[in-house]
């Protein structure tokens, strides 16, 4: 008989790799948007795993879903399809602008597909020479060394060698600068309807609307990375709706799979041609365990009425966050919208958010942060009134322990 291996905090830096700096806590257990540690402690969870649980946790849907393709099917590739993977597509194909979809296990790989159907579809239709994408600064589009490379944080992607070509940063919600660098030469043009990563910075509907504008007058194509706002986040199935604007390709990831993980490329049937057999593809993409979770995130979340509970619960979030700040005066401004929210510190607390974080989590709240300045929400888009104002009230003591009253 060996005895059981005592998992602690301290285990992660014997054997894990060194790229994360997890908290000293171990999560054991969720239910809804309530957490428990080892310790058995309890948190509220506005962190969503970073806009990924949408249902929160153990959501019944999802868990009924799993077990049941769990006694059924797991995985074939994608020598053969199946009938999740199916179901899935057709329900984001009537649900959206796209009629085509391709699935992957990740919102970097919905976004490496993006990229590379970019770039084949203007390789076939104008030449070798327009190859450019134009991303912006303080953009986040994944992990890949394409995707990195896009995304607008060189402190991601330096230091690893030669990086992919052809790749132009401009300034969000400055059309100017887009038009400074847009011409016959770029392919695509890809944005996230709010920058996540980025602090919570939503496009404005003018910039949308003029990135489309000269995204058809150049030939270029229009890639909306919706990993983080996709799925209902903003009160919209995709935030794009808000908008007025539609793109040609479209990432989703995230909340697509409520914490299983999946990613897909929507686009439509005359763009997806110049993905012709071989040209891309991935062993688990459109796995049937992964599809018949998202399908049941989907029918579960694309309903008026979640839809109206994420705009009740964005107003009963901003209320209370406006109760804190007067009284405390800590942040400048609450952006965002829907369950995608960061209160952005004013200048007295600059730079300061992860202490709010770290507070936050030694009052039984799990938050996030959005860059050094900006403290985020996005928290299961079915988060109870109860949950959000029991929440509040440990955020208010986080605010209180931070700046020291
Ligand atoms: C999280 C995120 C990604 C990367 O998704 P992964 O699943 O971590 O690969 C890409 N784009 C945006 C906008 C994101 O928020």
């Amino acid at each position: 008989m060996t005895t059981p291996l005592q998992v602690t905090r301290e285990l992660f830096d014997d054997v894990m790799v060194p790229n994360y700096a997890p908290a000293g806590i171990i999560p054991v257990k969720g239910k809804g948007s309530r957490v428990w540690d080892q310790q058995g402690r309890e948190y509220i969870d506005f962190a969503g795993g970073i806009a990924v649980s949408s249902l929160g946790h153990c959501h019944p849907a999802l868990v009924k879903a799993i077990q049941q393709q769990a006694e059924q099917l797991w995985h074939l590739s994608n020598v053969m399809t199946n009938e999740p993977a199916l179901r899935l597509a057709k329900k984001l194909v009537d649900a959206t602008f796209a009629e085509k979809v391709y699935f992957a296990n990740s919102g970097a790989e919905a976004n490496e597909a993006a990229f590379k159907l970019a770039r084949r579809w203007a390789l076939d239709k104008f030449g070798a020479e327009k190859d450019q994408i134009i991303s912006f600064s303080k953009s986040f589009h994944g992990r890949t060394f394409f995707t990195v490379t896009v995304g607008g944080q060189a402190a991601y992607s330096d230091g690893f060698g030669p990086k992919p070509g052809a790749v132009l940063h401009a300034e969000f919600n400055n059309l100017a600068s887009v038009k400074a660098l847009i011409s016959e030469h770029t392919c695509a043009v890809v944005l996230e309807p709010i920058q996540g990563e980025g602090g919570i910075i939503p496009a404005t509907t003018e910039f949308m609307q003029g990135v489309r504008e000269l995204c058809n007058q150049h030939n270029a194509l229009l890639i909306m990375d919706e990993v983080q706002t996709g799925v209902g986040r903003t009160g919209k199935l995709y935030a794009y709706m808000h908008y007025g604007v539609t793109p040609d390709i479209l990432t989703t990831a995230k909340s697509l799979g409520g914490g299983f993980p999946i990613g897909a490329m929507l686009t439509t049937t005359d763009i997806a041609s110049h993905l012709k057999v071989g040209t891309h593809g991935s062993t688990y993409g459109g796995n049937p365990l992964a599809c018949a979770v998202a399908e049941a995130v989907l029918d579960t979340v694309n309903q008026p009425n979640v839809m109206a509970q994420v705009l009740s619960n964005e107003q009963l979030f901003r209320q209370q966050l406006k109760a804190i700040n007067e009284k405390y005066q800590v942040f400048s401004e609450i952006r965002g919208q829907g369950m995608l929210l960061g209160a952005v510190l004013n200048n007295q607390y600059k730079g300061r958010a992860r202490e709010f974080f770290l507070a936050s989590a030694e009052q039984g709240l799990m938050a996030l942060v959005a860059g050094v300045d900006v403290v985020r929400f996005a928290p299961s888009l079915v988060i109870t009134p109860d949950e959000i104002t029991a929440g509040m009230q440990r955020f208010e003591q986080a605010v209180k322990q931070v700046i020291g009253v």
